[in-house]
């Protein structure tokens, strides 16, 4: 048999991504060294980025699983070993360009990612389990999507999309963690157990902005989130932040949370950014007999989009009615979106066809800089 090839050796890794940041291991500078015997033993020395990155075991696995394969090869030894200053500096570097340290993405002139800020006028009505559900069905369609839980007092979306991992931290930049193909960040992430966050408006605005900035989020299509209810410091600060961002308003069919509703979809007035549309949740149950009943009243989505259309003098459209289902509360409990746990049911659909229309939209350049400088004659 053929000794192992290192070139096939150096290719066959090329397809190993880390983790975490999500591109090619050799690109990244963290094979440090290959060495192969003639007898087929191939030992390769991988750099993690941080010590003790949670993803060791994880790149140990797809080392092997890459290498075993090639032709002459009769065993894989992976050893780890931990990047340098120098070389943490030098992957900042590849990863981030000249970008200044707390530059947002997504606020830049030629962003292609669609920012989709998830507001709702109060708490409960599902604006968290509507987030992390539209951004798994949009992962589903193959979009590379982030969730940014800017629900800084009332912050659930680690645990309804089964997320356990804290963010690494390499040089300024934090490393997202991840679960159903979804990058996600939390102030839950930052926080021991399950304690409440008391902060100020200042302070949320600069957590915000570090979400936004110093996470590495790679490129994203789509970017969501999930804001406090009502219409506090946070929508503010998504509006300074990322002007584009794009509001999705959140509501039940009750004239209670119509109301409010329509004040938090009124911000965007104030604040000049655009209204994708209204999702109604809890719109009704479907009972054994196949008969809806209308728990919590009708028509609610449907009025928050006429009101928002003629407020705001563009057509605000009613995206979905998702009907109540003991399967979103299960989903969202055990860390698996309904989507993924029952994509047949009624609400797992009502909430892909909405997820399809978002994939849908073209980014709108309506309100945008174009980036573009006069030429000077
Ligand atoms: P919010 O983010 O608006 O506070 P959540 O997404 O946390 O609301 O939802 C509040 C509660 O209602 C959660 O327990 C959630 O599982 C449940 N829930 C949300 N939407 C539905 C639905 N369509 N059917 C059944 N339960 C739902």
């Amino acid at each position: 048999m053929p000794a192992p090839n290192e070139t096939a050796i150096r290719a066959a890794l090329a397809r190993v991504n880390d983790p975490e940041i999500r591109r090619p291991i050799t690109e990244l500078g963290m094979v440090e060294s290959i060495a192969t015997t003639p007898d087929g033993a191939v030992a390769v020395k991988v750099l993690l980025t941080v010590p003790g990155c949670p993803m060791k075991e994880q790149l140990t696995r797809d080392v092997t699983a890459a290498v075993q394969p090639l032709e002459g090869v009769a065993s894989v030894s992976v050893e780890l070993g931990v990047m340098t200053d120098a070389q943490r500096t030098e992957l900042r570097q590849k990863l981030r360009g000249d970008a200044p340290a707390n530059e947002i993405p997504f606020a830049q002139p030629g962003s292609r990612t669609r920012v989709y800020a998830v507001a709702s006028g109060k708490g409960g009505v599902g604006k968290s389990s509507v987030t992390v559900n539209l951004a798994v069905a949009l992962a589903q369609k193959g979009l590379s999507v982030g969730v940014v839980d800017a629900d800084i007092y009332g912050f659930s979306v680690p645990r309804m999309l089964g997320v356990t991992g804290k963010p690494t931290q390499v040089e300024q930049m934090i490393m997202p963690p991840s679960a159903h193909d979804v990058k996600v960040i939390s102030i839950g992430m930052f926080t021991p157990g399950n304690t409440a966050v008391v902060w100020r408006g200042p302070m949320l605005h600069r957590a915000l902005q570090q979400f936004l900035a110093d996470v590495f989020w790679g490129d994203l299509d789509v970017l969501l989130m999930d804001l406090p209810p009502g219409t506090g410091d946070i929508a503010i600060s998504v509006a300074q932040l990322v002007p584009s961002a794009e509001l999705l308003v959140v509501t039940t069919p009750q004239l209670a949370a119509r109301e409010v509703a329509e004040r938090a979809g009124s911000i965007a007035l104030q604040t000049h950014q655009q209204i994708v549309g209204v999702v109604e949740n809890m719109s009704w149950l479907e009972l054994p007999t196949g008969e809806r009943m209308e728990l919590f009243g009708s028509g609610g989505g449907q009025a928050v989009a006429d009101s928002l259309s003629q407020s705001t003098g563009t057509t605000v459209p009613l995206l979905g009615q998702i009907p109540i289902d003991q399967r979103v509360r299960e989903g969202g409990d055990a860390g698996t979106p309904v989507v993924l746990a029952s994509p047949e049911s009624a609400a797992a659909q009502a909430i892909a066809a909405v997820a399809e229309r978002l994939a849908r939209r073209q980014t709108s350049l309506v309100g945008r800089s174009l980036g573009l400088t006069p030429t000077r004659g």
